[in-house]
């Protein structure tokens, strides 16, 4: 199953897409607030009209998360074009919710304070059912799904500040979409990025040094993950800088493709 967030007559709606169309979910924007929930079962989950188009409609980012939880250094060959150790433990920070934008949306280039941001390609898992110290073997029923993510990152300000909080913060620095696949194994499958057409990632979750199970699991002895909530899987090798006017795209097997395009940023001070 698919599920979509998007916005029709004056507000934002979620909804399933089957055969090109979306059908509008009952009970109003379930994913926009799904964390105030215990759970999102998508058995219970019902549909009424009507049927639209999925041309017709503007898809927002498919949750609103309580929070971001993001991996950093999670493949191999990631840690290597950065000369790190592979972490014997998941490197763990946080993404604020302020940060996430939709498919098709802008990124917009902080350019009054960096010089360098990033296109960081991700899997991102999402949330179904209030997570607390979850073993790795209970973690699949603790997921409602899969979607693309692109980690944004001023690698200037990460280098310069002593944690990631500036660097990975900027509001439009975390694009997730263009919608959760609910069926889908996470294990084994491709990811790349494209930065104007041109693939410069290309790497495969098997490659993950923490998988998704192992990092849920990990991430619930810490804190208590909410439905809607992702975790950001980290991002193989490949990340390149990005300038105003490029177009990004993080495309996954299973999923789909997540397109942006950066923008520069137009207020002054
Ligand atoms: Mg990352």
């Amino acid at each position: 199953m698919r599920l979509a967030r998007f916005y029709a007559d004056g507000r934002a709606r979620s909804g399933v897409i089957e055969d090109g169309s979306i059908i509008e979910l009952t009970g109003g924007d379930l994913l926009g607030c799904a964390s105030v929930r215990d759970s999102l079962d998508i058995e219970a989950i019902e549909t009424g009209d009507p049927r639209r188009p999925l041309e017709e409609v503007r898809l927002l980012a498919p949750v609103v998360p309580s929070k971001i939880v993001a991996v950093g250094l999670n493949y191999r060959a990631h840690a290597a074009e950065f000369s790190k150790e592979i972490p014997a433990e998941p490197m763990l920070f946080l993404k604020p919710s302020t940060s996430v934008v939709g498919p098709g949306d802008e990124i917009v280039y902080p350019s009054h304070m960096s010089r360098r941001v990033d296109f960081e390609g991700e899997l991102a898992v999402v949330i179904g059912r209030v997570a607390r110290d979850v073993s790795v073997r209970d973690a699949p029923g603790f997921i409602l799904g899969y979607t693309c993510f692109n980690d944004v990152t001023a690698r200037d300000l990460q280098g310069r500040d002593v944690q990631y909080t500036r660097a990975k913060g900027f509001d439009t620095f975390a694009p997730v979409g263009p919608w959760i696949e609910t069926a889908l194994d996470p294990l084994d499958l491709r990811i790349e990025s494209y930065l104007n057409g041109e693939r410069r990632q290309d790497a495969s979750t098997r490659d993950m040094i923490f998988n998704v199970y192992e990092l849920l699991s990990f991430v619930s002895r810490v804190m208590t993950l909410l439905p809607g909530d992702i975790i950001a899987t980290g991002t193989p090798s490949g990340v390149g800088k990005m300038k105003p006017g490029d177009e990004v795209e993080v495309r996954i097997e299973g999923i789909g493709s997540l397109v942006n395009t950066v923008v520069q940023r137009r207020t002054c001070t």
